[in-house]
């Protein structure tokens, strides 16, 4: 089954994605994700989204749905997968559809104040990636990684001025999409609201009726 994973950036969607993978042993295919490795890696990919990433702005729906076309291609993916940041713009929904249409869309509504109070909070471990927050997902010791012992940093585009821009993106690029989805038939919401654990509940309920066939909305 092929899920998308949409909401606000800080609403849960890479904390929930990977744990659904787990679960469902689905491929959790994160565009962000790709971004900051081929970054790391000072690939010609990463150079040429660096600042752009970094400032909290979109990668051009050209060059993100060329490497969403070539990861989706790839032979675990074929039986489904977890769409998480992908699609933010009308282009790259539409490019989805004609490419690899998604069964469900599931929607984490979490309100703007927490959303900046989870992005404030966010950081990351260097190695695997793992995504901890320091009131609510803290690390046992805040430099190193739990499960890698890498060491934990805080992304350049969590800082405030980044912060800003990204939500704007959101509001008048990504936001629309939830319209755009209910009308397709595949929305479907989830109250992101509460702590992590309480949420994943919900979630995994949520997914495994839509696997079994059952309607929830
Ligand atoms: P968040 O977890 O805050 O939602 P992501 O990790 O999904 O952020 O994305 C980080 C950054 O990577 C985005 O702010 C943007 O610069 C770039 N990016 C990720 N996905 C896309 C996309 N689908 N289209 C354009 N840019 C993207
Ligand atoms: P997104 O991928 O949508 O940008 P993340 O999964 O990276 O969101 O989560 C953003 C921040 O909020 C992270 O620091 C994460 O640890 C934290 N977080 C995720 N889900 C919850 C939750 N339900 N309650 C509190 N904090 C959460
Ligand atoms: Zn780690």
């Amino acid at each position: 089954m092929k899920f998308v994973f949409f909401g606000a950036p800080g609403a849960g969607k890479g904390t929930m994605a990977a744990k659904a993978a787990t679960a469902f042993k689905l491929p959790h295919i994160s565009t962000g994700e790709i971004f900051r490795t081929a970054m790391r890696a000072g690939t010609p990919l990463g150079l040429k989204v660096k600042t752009i990433v970094e400032s909290g702005g979109l990668v051009s729906d050209e060059l993100t749905v060329e490497l969403v076309y070539e990861r989706l291609s790839q032979a675990d993916a074929k039986d489904g997968w977890l769409l998480d940041g992908f699609p933010r713009t009308l282009g790259q929904a539409k490019a989805l559809e004609a490419f690899s249409p998604e069964d469900y869309v599931i929607d984490l509504e979490v309100r703007d104040e927490k959303v900046i109070e989870r992005l404030s909070g966010r950081r990351m471990c260097k190695s695997c990636s793992r995504i901890y927050h320091t009131k609510f997902m803290p690390p046992k010791n805040p430099d190193t990684c739990d499960d890698c012992n890498g060491a934990i940093y805080t992304r350049d585009d969590d800082r405030e001025e980044s912060v800003r821009v990204r939500l704007e993106h959101y509001r008048n690029q990504t936001a629309p999409l939830e319209a755009y989805y209910e009308g397709r038939g595949t929305l479907v919401r989830v109250d992101g609201e509460g702590d992590a654990e309480s949420v994943w509940t919900v979630l995994y309920g949520v997914m495994r009726d839509l696997m079994d066939g059952k309607k929830v909305h």
